[in-house]
């Protein structure tokens, strides 16, 4: 089959691959239809993500068409219409129960990688390295799905487009996570960092969940002009200063509630911070660019929440402990627990409160998937999101 595959930094390739099998009784094999490309990916891309190895298939955000199943998989039948989350769910074990999947105990194969680097392990996820399994991702004709039935959405066979249901798997639940993690009140000022994809969900999630006004901040027109559509008041952080700007929005309170959308490649111009950052990972004394992670901490009003959907993969340096404590700040961040929020999300976007298909602004093949990656990469051409169909 066709896939997308990594092979090394920047390098990513359309491959023949072997077609995956069934290795487990609870797998299923997926045939997808539509997949996407994440910013989670682009940080894989870009270098970060040490435990990549050449070849890896790519793609965590799919969707598709059972097509085998193992003997152990139960609820799930060829041809049932599924949506797969990028977290790998056992359903079994003491945090699948609590609704914590993005922690999931069984389910990563590598887990003496992870408790090396982040003192225990976390799920397996798919397509995104080996301290998280090392399973295959969904940027390919076909993908093996373990824990089927307990990973897999289902969802309607006819009345919404793949376009619409896609983004369950992964952005759309996470800018929800996001939103939810602020405890929102109706009197609350939400400053978002990012207009990238997840970014826009965040905004979007922390209107229906009913925040009084939204703030969002990035430095690409397009992007900030899809935050102004969705009725936040926009930053450009190239041209003001956001702490500045942030004080003044407020009234001199500082916002609420404040949503790290951005993660560990910030940009920040010629900062103090930036300037530090590149001369610690170049002496390879830090793995994290934490700009906006810090200017969140310094913007929030005190008793603030600062909620971090961005990834951060290993250490940061000058982080503002002394703001963040002193003003009693809670911090809340994770991968998301897509499970948790898919079946109330797909509700609504069969209710019409939401079509999430808005983000979307390319459509290629997957052949055309390293082009895309680039595109996407580097904001040409107004790309905002890309789907790819296999
Ligand atoms: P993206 O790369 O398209 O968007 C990032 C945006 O941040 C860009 O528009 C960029 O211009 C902007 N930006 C850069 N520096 C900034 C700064 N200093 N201030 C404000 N904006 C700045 O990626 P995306 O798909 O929107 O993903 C965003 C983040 O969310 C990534 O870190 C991704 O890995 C993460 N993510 C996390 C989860 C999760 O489960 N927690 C799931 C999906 C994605
Ligand atoms: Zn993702
Ligand atoms: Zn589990």
């Amino acid at each position: 089959m066709r896939a997308l595959c990594w092979h090394g930094k920047g390098d990513i390739r359309c491959d023949t691959v072997p077609d995956p099998r069934i290795e487990e009784p609870l797998d299923a094999i997926v045939k997808v239809t539509t997949c996407a490309i994440c910013g989670s990916d682009l940080h894989l891309m870009d270098g970060y993500n040490p435990a990549m190895a050449k070849g890896d298939v790519l793609g965590h955000e799919f969707m598709g068409e059972i097509v085998e199943v193992g003997k152990g998989v139960k609820d799930l039948k060829v041809g049932d219409r599924v949506v797969v989350p990028f977290t790998i769910t056992c359903g079994k074990c003491e945090q699948c129960l609590k609704g914590n999947f993005s922690v999931c105990e069984n389910s990563n194969r590598n887990a003496h990688l992870a408790s090396k680097v982040w003192g225990y392990p976390t799920a397996g996820l798919f397509g995104y390295s080996h301290v998280t399994g090392g399973y295959a991702g969904g940027q390919a004709e076909y993908v093996r799905v373990p824990f089927a039935d307990t990973t897999a959405v289902k969802v309607p066979k006819s009345g919404l487009t793949d376009e619409q249901v896609l983004f369950l798997g992964d952005i759309f639940p996470t800018g929800w996570q996001a939103a939810v993690h602020c405890d929102i009140e109706k009197t609350d000022v939400v400053a978002v960092w990012g207009c990238g994809p997840v970014a826009l969900f965040c905004i979007k999630s922390a209107f229906m969940l009913g925040a009084h006004t939204v703030i969002a901040i990035d430095r690409v027109p397009e992007r900030l002009a899809m935050a102004r559509e969705l009725g936040a008041v926009t930053i450009d952080f190239e041209q003001e200063s956001v702490v500045e700007r942030l004080n003044e929005l407020t009234g001199g309170r500082g916002p609420d509630k404040c949503i790290d959308a951005v993660g560990l490649e910030a940009h920040a111009g010629g900062s103090a911070d930036a300037i530090m950052d590149k001369a610690k990972a170049a002496l390879m004394l830090e793995t994290d660019r934490a700009h906006v992670f810090r200017e969140a901490i310094i913007a929030c009003r005190p008793g603030g929440i600062v909620s971090v959907p961005g990834v951060y993969g290993g250490l940061a340096d000058k982080i503002p402990l002394g703001a963040m404590m002193n003003k009693g700040l809670t911090i809340r961040t994770g991968q998301t627990h897509v499970r948790r929020f898919a079946l109330d999300l797909l509700k609504r976007i069969e209710e019409g409160q939401i079509d999430p298909s808005f983000v979307i602004t390319h459509r290629m093949s997957l052949e055309q998937g390293p082009e895309a990656y680039r595109m996407f990469r580097d904001k040409h051409d107004g790309c905002v999101k890309v789907v790819l169909r296999p």
